[in-house]
């Protein structure tokens, strides 16, 4: 748990909102005289997300708030929340509407929402008419205005909702809360250009922003100086960081500076997009020995038909000669990647190529998703013949092949000794803990919680299908 206050580039902005923070901070010792108020966060989706929730954990610490995993007990409770697939998104509603009775109990209690759903004008309708109890909605726009928005829920006694539709400038200098000292998230660029045909992202996220190299050293240099082991930059595209900034540092020299900072510690990016991750960039990464050797390229389909359609910008046989050359120049690399089953008009056959470019690439890990038709996105217009039952078929047969390529990859591990990150203690309590790998495969193996947060040498001695369990070795 660490608080950084790094320097920043939007100093007004920044010092205005640094006033509504002192104000929230008297209105609220006014109203907790005997204890600090106590704040529930909880975070949907994915890493960029999480990094926001920091953010905005930071700039409620800095209001006074203590931290809580106890939403009952809490005097405000933020959601953070993810619009990329409707499963997320019904979660999310499930979960505020069982805040209900918790309000009814604690009147003085402020539900805040925000993230990528509230960009939604049909989901802010909904909350508005069908969530009076909800005080605050705001958008991905607005993380930096948080102060200012709780000063208006906490003294006009009104609901807020602030949902601009535009993206201001990247504000730097925010507080940042983060919950792991060893663990880092750096956002180096916000918002997505590509438009692929399935994803809300760029409608909810805006346009590419790129952080400046400096903004984006400096954070990396405080982190390192607070423990950091392993630092993963944030983007939708990273590939295409400082593209539009006009300071010509492009990701590959990004990825450059930072491995020439000093420190014990790994870096980690994503996510990067096939059509525009170069030899360039593969070039940099086998060059910087801090890098880890793990790459995670989403290549969504094995059919380059269905890969037009959801207008990715590569075919399948530039995907895998990708692969063959980022083989070549780090034979050692672990890849991972995103997978979606069940795109509108996929049929069988372009299915089955799916399954054969997994086979043929043999990825460590996939993050499989069955298709999910978001509103304002081009697919959700799309014809979609391929029943719902059928689509799970095919994705269990999908979770089937991947399983058989992960067991052998675990298998092929046994008997060696790998590097890893001791990340926690296993969820049993069985006086195990769980590391990971540079290629981000997680072992087990018997071991004190001191360890937590060092690199310790591993060695596999079983691998249970795609579990693996070792002994620390010297
Ligand atoms: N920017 C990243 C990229 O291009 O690879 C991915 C960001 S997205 C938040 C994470 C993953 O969610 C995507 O790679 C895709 O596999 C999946 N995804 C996005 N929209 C989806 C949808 N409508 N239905 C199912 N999966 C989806
Ligand atoms: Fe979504 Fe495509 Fe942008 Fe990734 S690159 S966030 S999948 S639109």
């Amino acid at each position: 748990m660490t608080e950084y206050t790094l320097p920043g580039v939007s100093p007004g902005e920044r010092d205005r909102q640094q006033e509504f923070a002192a104000r929230v901070r008297a209105i609220l010792e006014a109203q907790f005289p005997e204890r600090p108020p106590r704040a529930f966060v909880h975070t949907y989706g994915c890493q960029g997300n999480v990094a926001d929730s920091e953010r905005l954990k930071g700039q409620l610490a800095a209001m006074g708030y203590v931290f809580t995993e106890d939403r009952e007990q809490a005097d405000l409770v933020l959601f953070n929340t993810c619009a990329v697939r409707e499963h997320a998104q019904d979660r999310v509603f499930g979960n505020v509407g069982a805040l209900k009775p918790v309000k009814e109990k604690r009147r003085h209690m402020k539900i805040v929402l925000c993230g990528c759903m509230m960009q939604q004008a049909h989901v802010v309708q909904r909350i508005k008419r069908s969530y009076p109890f909800v005080d605050l909605v705001f958008g991905t726009f607005a993380v930096h205005r948080l102060p200012e928005l709780l000063y208006q829920t906490l003294r006009g006694g009104k609901r807020v909702f602030e949902t601009t539709e535009t993206a201001g400038e990247i504000v730097e200098g925010l507080p940042v809360y983060r919950d792991g000292d060893f663990k880092a998230w750096l956002p180096i660029m916000y918002g997505c250009n590509n438009f692929c045909t399935y994803c809300v992202v760029p409608y909810v996220r805006g346009r590419e922003r790129s952080r400046s190299p400096e903004a984006v050293i400096e954070e990396a240099r405080e982190l390192i100086a607070g423990g950091a082991k392993e630092i993963t930059l944030l983007g939708q595209n990273v590939n295409s960081y400082g593209k539009n900034s006009g300071d010509g540092v492009t990701f590959p020299a990004l990825l450059r500076r930072i491995n020439a900072l000093e420190g014990d510690f790994k870096i980690r990016f994503m996510t990067s997009h096939p059509k525009d991750c170069s030899k360039e960039l593969l070039d940099a990464m086998a060059e910087c020995e801090k890098a880890a050797r793990h790459l995670h390229l989403p290549f969504q389909s094995g059919s380059s038909r269905v890969l037009r359609a959801m207008n990715r910008g590569y075919t399948r046989q530039d995907y895998l000669d990708l692969i063959a050359y980022a083989k070549k120049v780090m034979p050692d690399l672990s890849l991972t990647s995103d997978v979606i089953v069940g795109f509108p008009g996929e049929t069988y056959e372009e299915f089955q190529e799916t399954l054969s470019l997994i086979r043929e690439v043999k990825f460590t890990s996939l993050f499989t998703f069955i298709f999910s038709p978001r509103e304002g996105t081009k697919a959700i217009t799309m014809e979609d013949p391929v029943p719902a039952a059928e689509k799970s078929k095919w994705f269990a047969e999908l979770l089937k092949t991947q399983e058989a390529i992960a067991a052998q990859r675990c298998a092929a591990m046994l008997g060696r000794t790998y590097e890893v990150l001791v990340e926690n203690e296993t969820k049993e309590n069985d006086g195990r803990l769980t590391g990971r790998t540079e290629g981000n495969v997680n072992i087990d193996f018997p071991g004190d919680p001191s360890l937590i947060g060092r690199y310790v040498n591993v060695r596999v001695t079983e691998a249970k299908n795609w579990v693996l369990a070792g002994e620390l070795a010297l």
